[in-house]
């Protein structure tokens, strides 16, 4: 009788579960089509090293936080390692109870024989007593400690409620008496039961969802935007995202694959001064809407969501009827971002956040037309003038005064092009840079050219203020007129013009290989063509005690294009070598961002403290004399920063072009210097 009755139990259970995974995998693939079936080796590779490796969760990272706070967030992080072992582990001996139910005689002994039997249970032992200290220290820190991230919420405390009964009852039936063990069996089949039939509904959906986020991760190269059609006779033709249906499936997996661990949170700079945006909770607004609006909801997704949020049917239905862009995820949070990857980088289960951000963007941008004022004002100078800045097109080579820069009309087989950008054009400070750069690349031999008055913006701060029209009817423009001129190499000022030019152009049938110029600089230096003169500066510190240089990562040129050792193979062929450079603590895919990115650049921080100061306290606080960029954007927000801080006696601002510039020999003195032949 029992048998049957579990027998019934257990059909009806995992009936269920199978028709809740139909369900919302239905849902998923009603979204928009992404195929993701390419490099199946790659993917498996994939799943190994970051599923069943968990590499990101284990690998060392550098918290934005206070030292204490550190701690416990980095043991919080790393504590998931454990966890995700030990389910493994205890899911054979639940198995084993399962079967048990319908075949009483069963046991691991049959199987396994006595003693890899009974090691394995002295194993499935030690993880148990391992989880459920982890679940004792999960409570502790949400109700004691009270990360403002990780709150204790209803769906937490059933989720690490059942967790724990599912121990505890695990040990009444290894070390119980026999009434003891009757009941615990009963009680462990029953929560495990429910428990699986709860997963997807719960933030314990990643227990299912994780495994196949991470095989159909992004292989390719990271943030390319999807290609709007402008063509299109309708917006909703054009693929701008109204709400979760218009999605890729992948783009709602990600919203049942988060483990809520936070991290990608704790890294971005813009929740890390006090801005509304936490892309955790982005990732959960779309997960919601898709949960919200499904078509065939019904009562029991009612009661559960009622069990999770605790509140009244009227909320519920306020909350049901929220619009996803603008209304669940709101204004300020999306024109918050800075596109700079840092909560990709962290995320352990691939989630593409700034892509979620910037196609609600375009929504705001070209459905809703709603564009804060002084990004509306750079919007019109790009129009106009064809750059941000709004100065007239015509003086586009003004900062080339005197140096007799070829254009490629003069040049017309000139190996490279050289990109130079609008900051690189316009803006008076970074005008010195260009000119250092051109004055390095003519040491090295180079031969490259300009476009001259026919460079337009990249596109760059267009897309990534949402406003994908403008973009392609610039980025359009360029190729064009690159195509045209037979364009092969391109060497860029800017990592945003990098980016876009190397990853985006193509979408747009401009194929180019396309360079930095730190990456270009590296190899004149290794080659010998460029000469770094011993004595123009001094070895480290120049007597001072402190560290010659530090380097700030362009998140465009680090985490989105994967270049960190170039300009610190440059910075440490200068005079003050390897030993005068200091690392910042957050540096690399962990760098943090400037603040100008996402179109940041153009539009006033009103919330919050300022993301350049962040930085700049950092800089100073490093102790160097000199803080090297590679970007424009950078130099222009650090130098802010620094003089806010009334620290230019303290520190310069220089790009790591200047700094060469500054301390290469030049060819006519190496040739002064040489023996004259008889
Ligand atoms: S891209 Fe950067 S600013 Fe935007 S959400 Fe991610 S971490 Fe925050
Ligand atoms: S999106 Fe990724 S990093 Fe952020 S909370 Fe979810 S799993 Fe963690």
């Amino acid at each position: 009788m029992t048998r049957v009755l579990f027998a019934v139990l257990l059909v009806a259970a995992f009936g269920m579960f199978a028709w809740t995974v139909w369900r919302f995998a239905r849902q998923l693939f009603s979204a928009r089509p992404q195929d993701r079936t390419d490099n199946v080796g790659a993917r498996i590779d994939s799943v190994i090293r970051f599923f069943f490796g968990q590499k990101k969760v284990i690998e060392k990272t550098t918290l934005p936080a206070k030292r204490a706070s550190r701690f416990v967030s980095a043991l919080g992080s790393k504590y998931h390692f454990f966890i995700f072992w030990g389910f493994l582990v205890i899911t054979i001996g639940s198995v084993e109870t399962l079967i048990q139910g319908l075949f009483p005689g069963f046991s691991l002994q049959l199987v396994l024989g006595a003693t890899l039997a009974s090691a394995l249970y002295t194993c499935i032992d030690v993880f148990c007593g391992l989880v459920l200290a982890i679940i004792a220290f999960a409570f502790f820190r949400r109700i004691v400690l009270q990360p403002r991230l990780i709150p204790m919420t209803r769906d937490a405390a059933a989720i690490l409620g059942a967790i724990a009964m599912l121990m505890i009852s695990y040990f009444g039936m290894r070390f119980g008496g026999a009434a003891v063990v009757g009941v615990s069996w009963w009680v462990h089949v029953i929560i495990l039961l429910v428990f699986l039939n709860y997963l997807l509904y719960s933030k314990h959906s990643h227990i299912i969802a994780a495994l196949p986020n991470i095989y159909f991760r992004n292989l390719g190269q990271r943030g390319v935007l999807p290609k709007l059609n402008m063509e299109a006779d309708d917006m909703a033709a054009t693929g701008v995202v109204q709400g979760w249906q218009d999605f890729t499936w992948k783009s709602l997996l990600d919203g049942f694959a988060c483990t809520e661990c936070a991290r990608c949170t704790n890294f971005c700079p813009a929740y890390n001064t006090g801005k509304p945006l936490s892309p955790m909770q982005v990732v959960h607004d779309l997960r919601d809407d898709l949960r919200f609006r499904m078509p065939d909801r019904g009562p029991l997704d009612v009661l559960l969501e009622r069990f999770q949020h605790g509140e009244s049917a009227a909320d519920q239905a306020a909350e049901k009827d929220k619009p996803l862009i603008g209304g669940r995820t709101t204004e300020e949070v999306l024109w918050a971002c800075t596109t700079c990857g840092a909560c990709q980088e962290v995320c352990p289960v691939f989630i593409d956040q700034p892509e979620k951000i910037l196609q609600m963007r375009q929504n705001l941008v070209l459905v809703q037309e709603k564009v804060p004022s002084d990004l509306a004002r750079t919007f019109t100078n790009l129009e106009r003038n064809g750059n941000p800045w709004g100065i007239g097109a015509d003086k586009r080579m003004d900062w080339a005064e005197g140096l007799g820069v070829p254009t490629l009309d003069d040049k017309p087989d000139a190996e490279y092009l050289l990109w130079v950008g609008c900051a690189g054009a316009f803006d008076d400070r970074i005008k010195k840079q260009t000119r250092a750069l051109v004055d390095v690349m003519r040491e090295g031999g180079v031969d490259f050219a300009v476009l001259g008055l026919e460079e337009g913006c990249s596109g760059d701060p267009a897309r990534r203020s949402g406003n994908e029209m403008l973009y392609q009817m610039q980025a359009q423009q360029n190729v064009e007129t690159m195509n045209t001129k037979k364009v092969k190499k391109v060497v860029t000022a800017c990592p945003h013009c990098l980016h876009t030019i190397k990853n985006e152009y193509p979408q747009l049938g401009g194929n180019f290989e396309v360079r930095h110029h730190t990456q270009l600089i590296r190899e004149l230096v290794a080659q010998g063509k460029i000469t770094i003169d011993g004595d123009k500066l001094a070895p480290a510190g120049n007597g001072s005690g402190r560290p010659a240089v530090t380097f700030h990562d362009p998140c465009y040129l680090g985490r989105w294009n994967g270049e960190y050792d170039a300009p610190r193979a440059v910075l440490d062929a200068l005079p003050s070598g390897p030993e005068g450079r200091v690392e910042l603590p957050r540096n690399r895919e962990q760098g943090f961002c400037c603040g100008a990115g996402g179109g940041r650049m153009w539009m006033e921080e009103k919330i919050g403290t300022r993301v350049n100061h962040n930085r700049t306290d950092e800089i100073l606080a490093s102790g160097a004399e000199t803080v090297a960029t590679a970007c424009p954007f950078c130099t222009i927000m650090l130098r802010d920063g620094v003089q806010d801080r009334n620290a230019g006696d303290r520190v310069q601002v220089l790009n790591v072009s200047e700094l060469v510039a500054k301390s290469m020999k030049r060819k006519r003195e190496i040739d002064a210097a040489a023996p004259r032949e008889a």
